[in-house]
């Protein structure tokens, strides 16, 4: 790929994928309140304000913030960033929590990620939740994106399938960013053959994609019977269903999240996943981009996210 992407368009791109991962995870999260209804979002009623974030949000926020400042994936200093930003209240799983109170408390995140679940390292999907951002930045080269991504994953998840996650994620988004720079929508077929070929073939979430790529066309149920809905809240079991929602969502940003509702599961991680990637492509207030309304019924992003 032969051009130049100035840095305040990167941010634009990050900052917009951002703004549908929020909204995603915010809206997405509602739905674990008693009583609501995928059925009342397909019907056009939205939960009452404020939507507030979650986990994924927050570790986005300091992703994006570390490539507004450095303009790459600095691990020692994102390691310290997710772990002081942490507020435990967020959702984060006791895994997450773990890990970061250790680097918190002066363990080197090498040790403190290789830690987790008994020596094997996260294989979780909190490193595919929070990088879409990172791959709308590096919009004009997928490979710097997975390059990236996987230094943004390993400061907690130190499990290859948790590292695969994000770097699928992180290229989708590159795709989707690049296909808003062509004004041309990426096929979902062409999108998924390349995350495919950018992530670690010997992994499950390796397999899942190509899967995602044979489902295509396929009905909502069963994509996710064959692909999961992140309730196992692992790498595998989320990023493959997360890619075929949005590459066939890609020019449809509300579509898009009510299909991670519908699918249940880890509703606010899958529309993060989702919401970050199809806003890289489809934008902010735009058709088919994040409805102003939902950005504004949204809790306000942190405050040091300036
Ligand atoms: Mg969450």
């Amino acid at each position: 790929m032969s051009f130049t992407l100035f840095a305040d368009t990167r941010l634009t791109l990050a900052r917009d994928s951002l703004a549908g991962l929020s909204v995603g995870d915010a809206l997405g999260s509602q739905f674990f309140v008693p009583g609501r209804q995928p059925a009342d979002l397909a019907a056009g009623r939205l939960p009452p304000p404020p939507w507030e974030w979650t986990d994924d949000t927050e570790m986005a926020c300091s992703v994006v913030a570390e490539l507004s400042d450095a303009g790459h994936i600095d691990q020692d200093r994102l390691a310290l960033a997710f772990a002081e930003r942490c507020e435990p209240y967020r959702g984060y799983g006791p895994g997450a929590v773990t890990v970061l109170r250790l680097i918190r408390t002066g363990t080197p995140w090498p040790v403190a990620a290789a830690s987790a679940f008994d020596g094997q390292g996260s294989l979780g999907n909190g490193a595919a939740m929070r990088v879409a951002p990172l791959g709308a930045y590096f919009a004009d080269s997928p490979s710097r994106a997975a390059a990236e991504a996987r230094a943004s994953a390993e400061v907690t998840h130190a499990h290859a399938e948790g590292i695969a996650g994000a770097v699928a994620v992180a290229v989708a988004a590159a795709f989707a960013a690049r296909g808003r720079l062509d004004g041309h929508r990426p096929a979902a077929d062409r999108l998924l053959a390349g995350v495919a070929a950018a992530v670690d073939p010997a992994t499950e979430v390796h397999r899942r994609v190509r899967l995602a790529a044979d489902l295509l066309g396929r009905p909502l149920p069963q994509a996710v019977a064959a692909l999961g809905n992140g309730s196992r809240v692992t790498a595998q079991d989320t990023v493959g269903f997360t890619l075929w929602v949005a590459a066939s969502r890609l020019d449809d940003y509300p579509a898009a999240i009510r299909a991670c509702v519908e699918a249940g599961g880890d509703v606010d991680t899958t529309a993060a996943i989702v919401g970050g990637i199809v806003a890289a492509y489809a934008g902010v207030g735009t058709p088919g981009g994040v409805p102003q309304r939902w950005l504004a019924t949204r809790e306000p992003l942190p405050q040091w996210l300036s």
